[in-house]
Parts: structure tokens; sequence; C-alpha cells
């Protein structure tokens, strides 16, 4: 299948016009101007057609003349511009037309419709099954719709190909009735909505960058996401970062943030985007986004281990408050342990994040033979098969420690770090909550 996105932004498109907000500003400035989002499958489905979709069709060098399947997700203006089919009225055309959708949908469209036009109406629920012409669409519940337009829904679609995706736009987290029917689904294409970008607090039914991840995890737990399975965001809200921190911030999950106006090759025909093993590295200074970029690196993992190096404080209360609130953070489907025995923790794990090598080394500085120690965790590192994601300091940039024990942990810090890199794949370093790529 063809997916060509009309369109890849939230209804009140990116940059959103009355916001004067810095991506707003960034997406103007570099003239990236993203409309509602919707999908031309192959030319002939149509997912979705809000007021922009016909004119993004056009300006893309495509136009709605060969759809022969309009599929709508809900009634909100975004995705349902009914006038479109009044349009095709206008038009001497025998060809007749499927328009299926949840049913305030299809209240909508049939005002704009001749009773007499070759219009074939198909209401869908929950569970439906149905065939337009040549692919099979199974209608999903979405967490999204309201009192006057009903619930929304999500599509899984088969296409003549063999190619399966998921539309899943607009809503937040899956309900657990989704999840459940689409175990196993092997997607060749899971498009989410990743609406509200890092306004995480908003409380909408959409997903934000913090969520977004985490529907990925649950999708990958189920084998609906695959390790060839192609992520592609759409519905982007300003809330979020310009394309090219998103681009990174996504990439990490390895989703592609696409284009507006792209086209989607769907299907086995596709390449495989499978992730290699990764040891990831990644650096900074205190309190500058370091840890959340490394849990970021991984939450779109369902199980994740989590390995504490710190020794234990029991006396130090305030330590203590800090520790136990950073564990509430962490999904619940993540096990945490804490020690200072890396090799052990991490042998066999599919995905490891070691917080930290900078309270590991603490603790292994006072032990006898701390060159082997060090020899070790690099090892452990450059031998293992999974994902690690190390997080470390950077120290050494300040002023020089007035201790002789500061001294040597600085230099020993330093060094440990070239030593980590030199056996990761990637090296990342964060400053002022923005990650960037050294390697
Ligand atoms: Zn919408
Ligand atoms: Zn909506």
């Amino acid at each position: 299948m063809e997916v060509q996105l009309l369109g890849t932004a939230a209804a009140a498109g990116w940059p959103n016009p009355w916001c004067r907000c810095a991506s707003c500003t960034w997406m103007r400035v570099n003239g990236d101007v993203r409309g509602q989002t919707s999908a031309l499958v192959d030319g002939r489905l149509l997912i979705d057609c809000g007021p922009e979709a016909p004119r993004a069709a056009e300006r893309l060098g495509r136009s709605l003349v060969d759809v022969r399947h309009l599929l709508f997700t809900h009634a909100h203006p975004d995705h349902a511009g009914p006038a479109a089919l009044m349009w095709r009225g206008w038009v001497p055309t025998e060809q007749p037309i499927d328009v299926a959708g949840p049913p305030a949908v299809l209240d909508e469209c049939r005002r704009w419709v001749d009773p007499t036009a070759p219009v074939s109406w198909h209401e869908l629920q929950v569970g439906d099954v149905i065939e337009l012409g040549p692919y099979r669409v199974r209608a999903l519940a979405a967490a999204h719709g309201g009192p006057a337009i009903g619930p929304a829904l999500l599509y899984d679609v088969t296409g003549p190909d063999g190619a399966r995706l998921l539309w899943a736009t607009d809503t937040a987290a899956l309900p657990e009735r989704t999840l459940d029917a689409v175990t196993d689904a092997a997607y060749d294409a899971v498009f989410l909505e990743q609406t509200n970008g890092d306004d995480t607090d908003t409380d909408t039914d959409h997903l934000d960058l913090q969520s977004w991840p985490r529907q990925i995890a649950e999708l990958r737990q189920r084998n609906a996401v695959t390790g060839t399975t192609q992520l592609v965001p759409v519905h982007l809200g300003h809330g979020n970062p310009p394309p090219p921190q998103l681009r990174t911030r996504m990439s990490a999950w390895g989703a592609h943030v696409p284009d507006e106006g792209e086209l989607i090759v769907v299907g086995p025909q596709a390449e495989a985007k499978m992730r290699a093993p990764r040891r990831i590295l990644v650096t900074g200074g205190a309190r500058c986004g370091k840890s959340w970029w490394a849990e970021s690196l991984v939450a779109d993992q369902p199980e994740v281990l989590y390995v504490a190096t710190a020794r234990p404080r029991p006396d130090d209360v305030e330590w203590q408050q800090r520790v136990d609130a950073h564990r509430r953070q962490r999904p619940s489907t993540w096990r945490t342990v804490e020690t200072q025995d890396v090799a052990k923790a991490v042998a066999g794990e599919p995905v490891v994040l070691l917080e930290c090598a900078t309270l590991w080394l603490a603790a292994a500085l006072d032990e006898p033979d701390v060159d082997a120690r060090l020899d070790e965790l690099v090892a452990t590192l450059s031998q293992h098969r999974g994902t690690v994601v190390v997080v470390t300091n950077e120290v050494g940039s300040g002023v020089v420690p007035p201790t002789e024990s500061g001294r040597r942990f600085r230099d020993a810090l330093g060094t440990l770090n070239a030593r980590l890199a030199r056996a990761c794949d990637e090296v990342w370093l964060v400053t002022a909550g923005i990650p960037r790529r050294l390697a």
C-alpha cells in the first residue's frame, strides 16, 4: 500500500494560525506549514477528509478523482468536511463511492448528498469488519469522541497486497479492548497520533511525547508492533518541538516523523528497519536532563531493567525521597535492581538502563583493584548483545577540585567516560534539556 499523507497536523494546523510560540515561529520562519491529518491510500481509499484534504491532494499532484472508498474516523471538523461529497455531486459520474464511519459522520454527510447519488453508506461500530473494494477494514475503539459525536473509531486496514496498517487518530491511551484486538497483528505500519508534544499535563483525549512511547511499548508487548513495523506519528500540534528536534526525540523509539505530504510505502516491500543491539552513553552536567533522555531512549520498550548503582544511604532522608520520586515516574513494568555488580545484573537482559557510571565509580574507587573493576565494566558493555543505556556525568569543565580525592575522582571519571564512549554505538550529550548526538 502507498499512503500519501495529505496532512500531518492536528485540528489547528502547525503552526497554529493564532500562535506566536517558539514552535509555531520556527515553522513559519522555515516555511514548514502543516495541515489537518488525512491519508490517501493508493489513490483509492481516503481516510478522513477534513476541509483541507481535497486541496492538499491537488497541491501534491494527486486528486480525489479515483477515490472509491471514504473512511471517516469521527465527526470532529478537522476529520470530516462533508461538503467535499456535495462537490462530487456537481460532476457527472456514475462511479459509486463507499462512505463508511461512525453514525454521527454519516448523518453529517447525508445532508450534503443527493439521495439518488451513487453512494453506499456503511455505519461502523467497534468490532465491525467491512470489505471496501480490495481493502479489509476492521473498526477499533478509540479513547476519543464526545456526547455530540459519539465515540471515534480507529482502523485496522489490510491492503490488496497483504500489507497491514493501523490508523490510530484521534485517541488518548488505547483502550484495553483495542490492545486485545490488535494482539499479534504484526503491523507493517502504525500511524499513531501524537498531538500534544511536551504539553504533557493537558487534559485532552490525545497522546503526547510521554504517553506515545508507552503506547508503542504496549503494542510491542502484544506483537502488534514488531522490529520491522514503520512507526509514524501524525496529528502533530504546536506543543511539539520543531521537526528537527522532534525527529531526534522520536527516532529513539524507531519512529519516523513524516514531512508534510510524505508518501509512505507500507508493506513487506518496505525496507526492514530492524533495530540492532545498541550500547548508548548519555552524558551531561547536573540536572541537565540526561536521566530524562536516557529513560526516553528506552521508553518504547515493554520491559526494561533499571540498574541503580548508588550505594544505599539509609540515613539520608532527602536522598531517599529523590530516589523514590524517580522510581514512581518510571513505568510500572520496569524492574529495578540496586547493585554495584553491573556485569551480573546486566547479563542476558535485553534492555538495560544503568544509572549511573558516576556513582558506580565513586563506590569502585574505594576498592583495592579499581582497574580490574573498570576493565570489567567496559568489557560488560562492549560484549552485551542487547540495548544498554549508561548515564554518566560530564565533569572537569569547571574549577579544579580543591581536594586531592576530588581531583582523583574527576580524572578517573573523565578517563572512564572516554573508555565507555569508545565501547558504545551512540554517545549523547544533554545540555539544558536538549539532547545532541556526539557519536
Ligand atoms: Zn483531530
Ligand atoms: Zn478529534
